[in-house]
C-alpha cells in the first residue's frame, strides 16, 4: 500500500465514502492526527463525529492503538459503532447492556490492540477495572487517543450536567501524553471556560464553528390557544411533513399526541415514562417514516439522526436558550428549508419561573437558571432578528438573517408605558389595601372593571386602580403582564402565583423608564394571503 493510503483524505474517501472535509473538519484531524490536544465547538450536525474517527483510523494504522470514547448516550454509542463496523473500522462499546461474555470478548479484543475506537460511559471508564485495562494498553504504547463527546456535560452551566463527567479530568493525570480531544455543541463562554478548567485543556487548541443554522427559520408567536395554533402551523405550512411537537410534562405530551391523532395527524407520543419497547416503536417508526409528527418531551432527540425533519415546535418553554438551540437544532440537518416555531405565553413565564424558585437547588445555581431563562426571555420577546440574538448568545457577531419571523415581518411595537403603570400600581394598591397579593388573573379582572366573586369579596371595586384598564381586552392585558415579567419589572411568586413588585417596578412607576411592548399578532403566513380580520 503506498503512504498516500493513509492520509486523512484517503481515510475519509475510502473508509466513509465522502469527497472532502468539511468547514474546519480538515484542520482539526491534522491536529489531533499529529498528537495535538484539540477542544472542538460545533454545531449539531456540524460533523463532529469524524473529527476524531478519522485521526483514530490514522493513528491506529500507524501502530499506535485505541482511541478511548467517551459517549454519554448508549443510544448514540450504539449507533456509531454500527455505522463504523459497516465501513470495516473495528469498534465497539462497552456498557451495561451487554451481557458478561460479550464484554469479556470485547476487553480481548482492546488488550489486544485490535480496536480502532472503543465508546464507554464515564461513570464505567472510572472503575478500578477500567483503568487497569488503560494502564495495561499505555504501557504497551497503545492508547493512541481520548474523545470526549458531549464536553459541556462537565459544566454546571451546560444543559446537562453529569457528574461523572467530573471525574475525567483523571485521565488526563493519569495518561499525560495521550492527546484528548474534546467536542461539544455547546459554545457559550461560560460553559467553553468550564470545559477547559475542567477536563485541564489549556493547552488545547480550539476550534469554533459558526452556529448559524441559516436553513432554519425561527418564529415565536404569542400563546392564545395553543393547540389551535399548533394545528394551523401543521396544517398550512407542514402537511405531510417529518417533525418533533415539544411539551413540557408527560401528560401534555399524551394528550397533545391523542388530539391531534383526532384532527388526523399522524402523530405519536414519546416520553420517559412509556415503556421501553413501545418508546422504540415509536422512535423507529418516526426514523422511518416521512410524515410522522413526534411529540415528546425533551426525553426524545438526543442522538436522533434524521436529516429530514422539517420542522420542531415548541408548545411550551424550553429551560433556556441551549435548550431551544439543540431543541430547535435537529430540524432540516440536510440542509433544506425548515421551521422552528414556537408559542410562548404568559403561564410559560410564571411556570419557569416558579419551578426555578422551588427547585431544591442551592441559591448560587437558582441565580444561573434564573439569568438563563431571563436571556430566553428576552429572545422570545425581542422586536429585532431572532438568529442575531440566538448566535450572538452563543459570542457570534452576525447581522439581520431575513430568515426569521421578525425580519420577515417587523413586529410593531407601542409604547406600554401608561399600561405598565396601571398593571403595577395595581399590584401595588393590592398589597396597601389587604396585605395580600394576587395573581394575574384577578390582577385582570380589577383593572378591567369587572365586578367577579373575588373582586366582592376583597372590595376591590373601591380600589382607585379598579376598571383604569377598560380599554385593553383580557388577551391584550396577558401581553402586557407578560412582558412586564419577563422585563423583571414583576414577579410571580409561590404555590399561587401572586404577583409581587421587583425594584426596577419604582422607576417606571415613576415615569423614569418608559416600557416597550409588542403589538400582540399572530405574523401572516409566508407566500400566502394574510389572514382575513
Ligand atoms: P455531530 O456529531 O456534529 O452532530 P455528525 O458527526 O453526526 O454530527 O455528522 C452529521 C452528519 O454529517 C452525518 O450524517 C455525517 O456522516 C455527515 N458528515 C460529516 N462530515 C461530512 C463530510 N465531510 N462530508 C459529508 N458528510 C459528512
Ligand atoms: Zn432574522
Amino acid at each position: 500500500m503506498s503512504p498516500a493510503a493513509d492520509t486523512p483524505l484517503a481515510i475519509l474517501n475510502e473508509v466513509f465514502g465522502y469527497a472532502a472535509f468539511r468547514g474546519q473538519q480538515a484542520r482539526i484531524v491534522e491536529h489531533v492526527g499529529a498528537g495535538g490536544d484539540a477542544l472542538v465547538l460545533m454545531p449539531t450536525g456540524g460533523g463532529k463525529s469524524l473529527c476524531y474517527q478519522v485521526p483514530a483510523i490514522a493513528r491506529h494504522r500507524g501502530g499506535r492503538g485505541v482511541t478511548l470514547v467517551v459517549s454519554p448516550l448508549i443510544a448514540l454509542m450504539h449507533d456509531q459503532v454500527s455505522a463504523l463496523e459497516e465501513a470495516g473500522v473495528h469498534a465497539a462499546f462497552l456498557n451495561s447492556t451487554l451481557e458478561g461474555d460479550e464484554a469479556r470478548r470485547i476487553e480481548r479484543e482492546l488488550l489486544g490492540g485490535r480496536l480502532v475506537l472503543l465508546y464507554a460511559a464515564p461513570e464505567r471508564i472510572l472503575t478500578p477495572r477500567f483503568l487497569a485495562m488503560l494502564d495495561s494498553l499505555h504501557e504497551r504504547g497503545l492508547l493512541s487517543l481520548v474523545a470526549i463527546d458531549e464536553a459541556h456535560c462537565v459544566s454546571q452551566w451546560g444543559h446537562d450536567f453529569r457528574e461523572e463527567y467530573l471525574g475525567l479530568s483523571q485521565l488526563h493525570e493519569r495518561f499525560p501524553t495521550v492527546p484528548r480531544i474534546a467536542l461539544t455543541a455547546t459554545a457559550d463562554d461560560h460553559t467553553r471556560a468550564d470545559i477547559v478548567e475542567r477536563l485541564a485543556l489549556n493547552g488545547a487548541e480550539q476550534f469554533v464553528a459558526s452556529f448559524d443554522r441559516p436553513n432554519i427559520r425561527y418564529t415565536i408567536v404569542e400563546k392564545d390557544e395553543a393547540k389551535k395554533q399548533l394545528l394551523r402551523f401543521l396544517r398550512d405550512e407542514h402537511e405531510g411533513d417529518a417533525g418533533i411537537v415539544y411539551c413540557q410534562s408527560r401528560k401534555k405530551v399524551e394528550e397533545t399526541a391523542a388530539w391531534l391523532q383526532s384532527e388526523g395527524i399522524s402523530a405519536l407520543p414519546y416520553h420517559a415514562g412509556l415503556d421501553a419497547d413501545v418508546r422504540k416503536r415509536h422512535q423507529d417508526r418516526f426514523l422511518r417514516e416521512d410524515a410522522l409528527v413526534m411529540v415528546a418531551t425533551i426525553a426524545f432527540g438526543m442522538g436522533i439522526d434524521k436529516p429530514d425533519v422539517r420542522f420542531v415546535a415548541h408548545l411550551d418553554l424550553p429551560k433556556n436558550i441551549e435548550g431551544y438551540y439543540q431543541e430547535t437544532g435537529r430540524a432540516g440537518r440536510d440542509g433544506a428549508a425548515a421551521d422552528a416555531w414556537m408559542t410562548y405565553g404568559l403561564v410559560d413565564v410564571v411556570n419557569q419561573r416558579r419551578m426555578i424558585d422551588e427547585s431544591p437547588a442551592n441559591d448560587e445555581f437558582k441565580r444561573l437558571q434564573r439569568a438563563k431563562l431571563d436571556a430566553l426571555l428576552a429572545l422570545a420577546e425581542a422586536h429585532d432578528c431572532r438568529r442575531v440574538r440566538l448566535l450572538s448568545y452563543f459570542g457570534e457577531h452576525s447581522t439581520a438573517c431575513g430568515n426569521c419571523d421578525n425580519c420577515v415581518h417587523p413586529p410593531a411595537v407601542w409604547d406600554g408605558t401608561e399600561a405598565a403603570r396601571k398593571a403595577l400600581s395595581c399590584v401595588y394598591r393590592f398589597r396597601q389595601h389587604g396585605g395580600i397579593s394576587f395573581g394575574t388573573g384577578h390582577l385582570i379582572d380589577v383593572l378591567r372593571g369587572k365586578h367577579s366573586d373575588k373582586v366582592a369579596q376583597h372590595q376591590h371595586e373601591r380600589l382607585s386602580t379598579f376598571g383604569i384598564g377598560a380599554d385593553l381586552s383580557e388577551q391584550q392585558w396577558r401581553g402586557v403582564l407578560r412582558q412586564l415579567i419577563a422585563q423583571g419589572h414583576m414577579r410571580a411568586e409561590g404555590e399561587y402565583n401572586t404577583l409581587e413588585l421587583a425594584d426596577s417596578a419604582r422607576a417606571v412607576l415613576r415615569g423614569e423608564v418608559s416600557v416597550h411592548l409588542r403589538v400582540p399578532s399572530d405574523p401572516p403566513k409566508r407566500g400566502k394571503a394574510s389572514r382575513a380580520g
